[in-house]
């Protein structure tokens, strides 16, 4: 048995999604609804406030939870590309981050916040992204880092992983039991357990901040859902903007999932609750069969009267290629996954559209 967690601070006041029971659980509700960080109101501020401060993600933290000394490795303030090919397409490149995918928004509050209550270790389950992410803010942080991998994890991003120095532990199944076993670990042997949970929402957040500072006003936004906890973590953030007059009007979010994983989008589609599924696609970012915050990413979709889209691991594949070679912007398939749904929606031109290029393409070297 390890040492359990020493809480020097207390965590932030949170509430579930589901059944609005209020407390300070980080994770999930016993009820089994995801939990939400909860806010008092925001101050008041001004874009030429918020301009005053460097483009990155700490730009914006007035809107995250009080972290006095974050772990930062320069986090957010990626690029904003326009299409070469359609009019009012642009693309965020996310793998413009650190470790190359947007979960370091998310990993520099939420190792940050492990730090800050006392925390050694962190223990969570990822297909790569997340943690090669958190591994790295944890080396910087001095904390130590043991990572849940199931089957299908890329070569490319165990190498990320290694080269922090995390333990690596293989999973045999999916990242539903990778994340099952990491949650087990965390609470039986000690560690702070990291993930798609409500601290990490926090920091997702901030790809929404960026969007409407660099664009005033967003149509669309198209998003690959995987857990869908970016998803939902957009949506919060448009709405944080709009609490405080910052964001005239909401954009509509739409999002998108494999063919061979798409209980999300089955379940918008088909007005039922989530349906569990073995994820078959090589979009491995995007493999979450059982999502941790499919239901929060539901609403998400349906309060922005948004669309689930649902596209093949070939369409992926050829959107990657479209990408790399007409915009010169190269993406793992999860994050071509937005791409290819545009192709297929048919979106009025006169629209704004982003669509959000999720993870590098040296991430996965295979699919090309
Ligand atoms: C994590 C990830 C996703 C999916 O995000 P969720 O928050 O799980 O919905 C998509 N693309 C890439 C590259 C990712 O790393
Ligand atoms: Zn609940």
């Amino acid at each position: 048995m390890g040492r359990p967690i020493q809480y020097r601070r207390t965590p932030p006041p949170t509430r579930c999604a589901l059944c609005q029971t209020q407390g300070k659980e980080l994770y999930r509700c016993l009820c089994g609804g995801s939990v939400e960080v909860m806010h008092p109101a925001f101050p008041r501020l001004s874009w030429r406030t918020i301009r005053a401060r460097p483009f990155h993600h700490w730009r914006y933290h007035d809107f995250y939870i009080h972290i006095p000394r974050p772990i930062s490795l320069g986090e957010g303030g990626t690029s904003l590309i326009h299409s070469i090919q359609d009019r009012g397409l642009h693309f965020k490149i996310e793998g413009d981050n650190p470790t190359g995918s947007f979960k370091d928004r998310g990993s520099t509050i939420e190792v940050s916040s492990a730090q800050a209550l006392g925390a050694r270790k962190v223990v969570l389950a990822s297909t790569g992204n997340m943690g090669a992410s958190v591994a790295a803010y944890a080396a910087r942080g001095g904390l130590e880092c043991t990572v849940y991998i199931p089957h299908n994890t890329t070569e490319e991003k165990l190498g990320e992983m290694r080269a922090f120095g995390t333990k690596l532990v293989k999973v045999r199944g999916d990242y539903t039991k990778a994340a099952a076993t990491a949650r087990k670990v965390a609470r039986d042997r000690g560690g702070f357990l990291c993930g798609d949970y409500s601290l990490r929402r926090e920091g997702e957040k901030s790809i929404a901040f960026e969007l409407v500072d660099s664009l005033g006003s967003v149509d669309n936004v198209v998003v690959p859902m995987g857990n869908g906890t970016l998803i939902s973590s957009l949506w919060q953030g448009f709405c944080d903007l709009a609490s405080v007059g910052l964001l005239r009007q909401m954009p509509r979010l739409i999002g998108v999932q494999a063919q061979g994983c798409k209980p999300i989008a089955d379940a918008f589609v088909g007005r039922h609750s989530i349906r569990t599924v073995m994820p078959r696609t090589i979009a491995s970012a995007i493999a979450c069969g059982d999502p941790l915050d499919g239901e929060l990413a539901l609403r998400a979709l349906s309060a922005s009267r948004g669309r689930a889209v649902v596209v093949s691991d070939k369409e992926m594949v050829v959107a990657r290629r479209a990408m790399a070679r007409h915009e010169g912007i190269d993406s793992e398939p999860s994050g071509a996954a937005p791409y290819a749904a545009f192709g297929k929606l048919k979106l009025p031109k006169d629209q704004v559209t982003v669509c959000v290029v999720t993870g590098h393409g040296l991430k996965d070297l295979k699919n090309v």
